[in-house]
């Protein structure tokens, strides 16, 4: 066994604190790569206080995770020791079923592994993420990193980067198109970006006025306060599509209703609790209500290297891991500027 120092939630009413535990030894096709950044996700705090689902203690989180390839198992091609390295939120997944086998491993039909608070596939095994030192991870679940882009700006990426290109890719969200950035935090800014980059028309909605500024500076064209009743009214029947990362209750109805005819709201924000949705706020406008989760790792890849050729990266704001407590607090406030991302080495 690999001993590892990180940073665990013992249970959901602990703050993260040092914790040293063990990651199984490098495999034949393992790889493993010693952490030097992580970006901090709001489904980390989601997880840690057991928002969704009873979470498995002591947790450790992160799931943004890059650094360097420090050993490689015998039957590994195409990492060696040395090189860049990512993994995001799966480490596994069966590799057979119909999804695995058309690269949606995220929907993988026995259940994906994901990088922390699940078993690994022997269903006893906790998986640990990436406030840690070093981990271990099969090689088809391994990223490869550009050292084009700065390594902790690419952290986020892996998670807040999928989730965002995934959709709209498979929406084909492009030219012609009123996309309208529902939150600007971590994974809105990415789909900001990805959005003015695939050449649709960007409109933040965001609770924060003080962000409009941030938000013509990562391209917006347009800046909607979602409290200003007027500007909402305004905005009414005006979008293409809603890409939602809302990571709290909001009304899906109003928002629905900003939607033109055809419409489709995309949801990958994961608030604690179900949203009601009326039936008129649909069938008034043919609209669709939809959701996507992050990416495959084929399409992370394809991700990863779309922003490398287009210089694309997170605004980040570096922190030391000692301060993810008031990190956790800031992003529970919407003041997330516009991703945390821990420097490992203050471990
Ligand atoms: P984040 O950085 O905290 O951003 C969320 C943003 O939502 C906030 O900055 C805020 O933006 C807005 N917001 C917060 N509370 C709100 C409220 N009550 N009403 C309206 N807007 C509100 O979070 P994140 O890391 O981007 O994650 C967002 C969500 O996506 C989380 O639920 C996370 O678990 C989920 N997620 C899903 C996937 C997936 O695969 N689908 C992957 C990763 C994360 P404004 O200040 O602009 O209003
Ligand atoms: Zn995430």
């Amino acid at each position: 066994m690999i001993p590892v120092k990180g940073y665990a939630a013992q249970d959901a009413q602990t703050d993260l604190a040092p914790w040293d535990f063990q990651r199984r030894d490098v495999g034949p096709n393992d790889v493993q790569f010693d952490v030097l950044f992580c970006g901090v996700c709001h489904s980390d705090l989601h997880q840690i206080k057991n928002d969704w689902f009873p979470g498995i203690f002591p947790m450790v989180p992160g799931h943004e995770i890059v650094g360097r390839v420090v050993k490689v198992g015998d039957n590994v091609k195409n990492f060696k020791v040395g090189d860049l390295a990512g993994t995001g939120c799966l480490v596994d997944s069966c590799q057979v079923c119909e999804n695995c086998k058309k690269d949606l491993e995220q929907y993988c039909l026995e259940g994906n592994t994901a990088t922390y608070n699940a078993m690994e596939r022997d269903g006893s095994s906790p998986t640990y993420g990436g406030y840690s030192n070093s981990i271990v991870v099969r090689e088809e679940f391994v990223l490869h990193i550009s050292d084009k882009l700065d390594l902790a700006a690419t952290a986020p990426l892996l998670c807040a980067g999928i989730t965002t290109y995934s959709p709209l890719k498979h929406w084909k969200v492009g030219k012609g198109h009123k996309l309208a950035v529902l939150g600007l935090g971590g994974l809105g800014h990415m789909a900001v970006k990805f959005g003015v980059a695939f050449g649709a028309e960007v409109t933040v909605l965001s609770t924060s006025p003080k962000k409009e500024a941030d938000a013509k500076k990562l391209g917006a064209h347009k800046f909607v306060v979602t409290t200003d009743a007027e500007q909402v009214k305004a905005a009414r029947g005006s979008f293409d599509f809603i890409l939602d990362t809302v990571s709290a209750a909001h009304d899906f109805n109003m928002y629905l209703g900003l939607l033109r005819t055809d419409g489709t709201m995309i949801c990958v924000g994961v608030p604690p609790k179900p949203a009601e949705v009326a039936a008129f706020s649909l069938l008034g406008g043919r609209k669709s209500l939809a959701g996507s989760g992050i990416g495959g790792i084929a399409e992370t890849q394809e991700m990863l290297d779309y922003c490398a050729e287009h210089n694309i990266v997170s605004e980040i704001e570096m922190i030391d891991i000692k301060d993810i407590g008031s990190a956790y607090d800031r992003m529970q406030q919407g003041d997330v500027r516009y991703r945390f991302v821990i420097d490992i080495a203050t471990l």
